[in-house]
């Protein structure tokens, strides 16, 4: 059976209808940031025959706790979320995991992100205090891809690689065979 997999691009609307940019920096929002990268993923995804489940088409419509519940109410069998960290962190990915398969993903994700960007690596993070991690049925990841202040021209000029990165990791650990393709 094809799985399915919810990939969401972190804040945009919240349940008021009210806009969460994330975090900022000289301008720039997390949210804008990461859309091109969260839409990139969904492609490469879609290019190897992967079922996706996706907010950043929709104009990054649905808040983490819409995501969540829509995830486990169509039995999402992974949940990733996109993210930067603030402007004070230092740069290279953080991908946050909960559960031992999370970590498994995560490790995958961070390999081949870190393999078509050439960004740096903080390691991983397990968190056992983020919602997404906690109250997703599926294998969930929040993919931080770095610092929005130190990463801020990787992700505008390599928002197809870290996009690309995300897609093969997931790819990888579905044991879907990953075409370079995107849909
Ligand atoms: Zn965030």
């Amino acid at each position: 059976m094809s799985k399915l997999v919810a990939l969401n691009c972190g804040h945009g609307t919240t349940t008021n209808g009210v806009w969460d940019p994330g975090c900022t920096y000289k301008g720039k929002s997390e949210a804008a940031l990461m859309l091109p990268i969260t839409k990139a993923a969904v492609k490469y995804l879609r290019g190897s025959g992967v079922q996706v489940q996706t907010d950043a088409f929709s104009g990054n419509n649905r808040n983490m706790v819409s995501d969540v519940l829509l995830a486990n109410r169509t039995g999402a069998d992974i949940y990733v979320s996109v993210h930067c960290d603030y402007y004070p962190a230092p740069a290279g990915i953080l991908p946050l995991y909960l559960s031992g398969s999370g970590k498994k993903m995560a490790k995958k994700m961070a390999k081949w992100v870190k393999k078509y960007t050439g960004c740096k690596s903080r390691g991983l993070a397990k968190r056992p205090d983020l919602y997404e991690l906690k109250d997703s049925d599926g294998v969930a990841c929040i993919f931080e891809c770095g610092s929005i202040r130190a990463d801020l021209k990787s992700f505008e000029k390599k928002a197809d690689e870290y996009g690309r990165g995300i897609a093969h990791g997931i790819c990888s650990y579905l044991g879907v065979k990953f075409t370079g393709k995107k849909k």
